[in-house]
């Protein structure tokens, strides 16, 4: 079979694989413990269901506009101007199967081949092969300080003449931690002055921790003219824990969101509109699950750095929000996939090899799943890895007996 260069160039989803992994020793009746998820367990707000399940109800299921729902634009619009603190226009607006799916039609608008864009590491791991896909050069900027906080000079230095984009995602999958507000109102300047894309990836900033904002991008943005280059991409999925309805949304200036338009109508047309009723929903209704979600978090967060300082070697850089922690095990092992491997082979905990967001070394653990399997997944790595743990561990009613180094 002779498939494309583009399509070979592609690898798949590491997360998505990692979930297939578990699903699959899970239905075989293994303890698997996932600390590699990227979704919180709660359910949905029940405004999103009720406001589905009427609509669904009538039986009139249409094709949406495919730019969204005039509905949702308008619940968009009046959740941007209470976040955000910016008023947009319906024309701004473009809504998508997905924040993926609106970070990868802003992608297809602007790039010429060959054009770079710029994020730093670690990055949420898609961002490469999308770029990729819409025929772009992925830059990596890794902070040579070896934090997670990359500086406006770092960055500055890879920008070229073939630099178009910069995407920040803050705060960050998957290291948590958010930026500061210098560096964003440093970044938002730079990109203006050099007349770069500026693509603020959002999806997890109301997930924030200790009553702390994430700085927003609009604020210190100057240009708010009809071409102005910065694009807030923004989604239901993580917020409200409504990953599998599959819309997010990218704010832009019209003459993009026309083009982010007319590209998705000819790829996938309107989202699906019981999911956009969703979170028609979810945006008006009550918002009190937000702040249930961020405290559950916020909770699981405390006990996994608690328990990750008592791990020696292991550096943790406490994260500032999302659901994420990117510990740094390379005391134990510097190859993070043959890390990962092992606490999947030996003790069933799935984790995310930080390689796969451009550090090596790290692991991603999450802590969206219950306390319990937070506390016993992590215990699990600890026996696998310390020597000083006993020789033995029970899984359920299974002995393990450790056998390697
Ligand atoms: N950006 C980041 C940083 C993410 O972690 C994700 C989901 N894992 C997305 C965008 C895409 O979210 P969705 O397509 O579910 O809206």
């Amino acid at each position: 079979m002779s498939l494309s260069q583009l399509a070979r160039s592609i690898k798949q989803s590491p997360t998505l694989k990692l979930n297939e992994t578990a699903a699959r020793l899970r239905d075989k009746g293994e303890p698997v413990i996932h600390l590699g998820g990227g979704e919180p367990k709660s359910k949905a707000p029940i405004d999103a269901v009720v406001n589905c399940a009427t609509q669904l109800h009538t039986g009139d299921v249409r094709y949406a506009p495919a730019d969204g729902l005039p509905e949702l634009k308008k619940a968009i619009i009046r959740y941007t101007e209470e976040h955000y603190r910016k008023l947009v226009a319906p024309e701004n607006i473009v809504v998508s199967s997905g924040a993926k799916q609106s970070i990868m039609n802003v992608l297809y608008a602007v790039l010429e081949p060959k054009d770079e864009v710029v994020f730093p590491a670690p990055y949420w791991v898609s961002y490469p092969e999308m770029v990729k896909l819409a025929g772009g050069v992925p830059v990596v900027v890794t902070p040579e300080d070896g934090s997670f906080h990359p500086t406006v000079r770092e960055i500055a230095a890879v920008c070229g003449s073939y630099t178009k984009v910069v995407i920040l995602n803050s705060p960050n999958n998957p290291s948590g931690v958010m930026y500061s507000r210098d560096f964003i109102a440093e970044m938002v300047e730079f990109c203006e002055k050099k007349s770069l894309w500026l693509i603020m990836d959002d999806l997890y900033n109301r997930l924030v921790f200790e009553g702390k904002q994430a700085p927003l991008a609009y604020e210190f943005a100057k240009d708010d003219g009809p071409h102005a280059k910065l694009v807030v991409v923004q989604g239901v999925s993580k917020m409200y824990a409504m990953t599998g309805f599959r819309i997010g949304w990218a704010l832009a200036n019209p003459e993009l969101a026309a083009a982010l338009t007319n590209i998705q109508s000819h790829q996938t047309s309107g989202p699906s509109t019981p999911s956009q009723w969703a979170a028609v929903g979810a945006l008006n209704g009550v918002q009190s699950s937000i702040a249930s979600l961020r405290l559950t978090l916020e909770n699981n967060r405390n006990v996994m750095v608690d328990r990750l300082r008592a791990f020696d070697g292991v550096k943790v850089t406490k994260p500032d929000g999302t659901f994420y922690c990117f510990p740094d095990f390379s005391a134990y092992n510097k190859d993070s996939m043959k890390l990962a491997e092992l606490l999947l082979e030996k003790v069933r905990v799935v984790v995310v090899p930080g390689k796969e967001f451009g550090m090596d070394g790290h692991l991603r653990l999450s802590y969206c799943g219950t306390i319990k399997d937070t506390m016993e997944g992590l215990e699990r790595i600890k026996w696998a890895l310390d020597p000083n743990a006993p020789n033995e561990l029970f899984l359920g009613t299974r002995k393990l007996v450790r056998d390697w180094a």
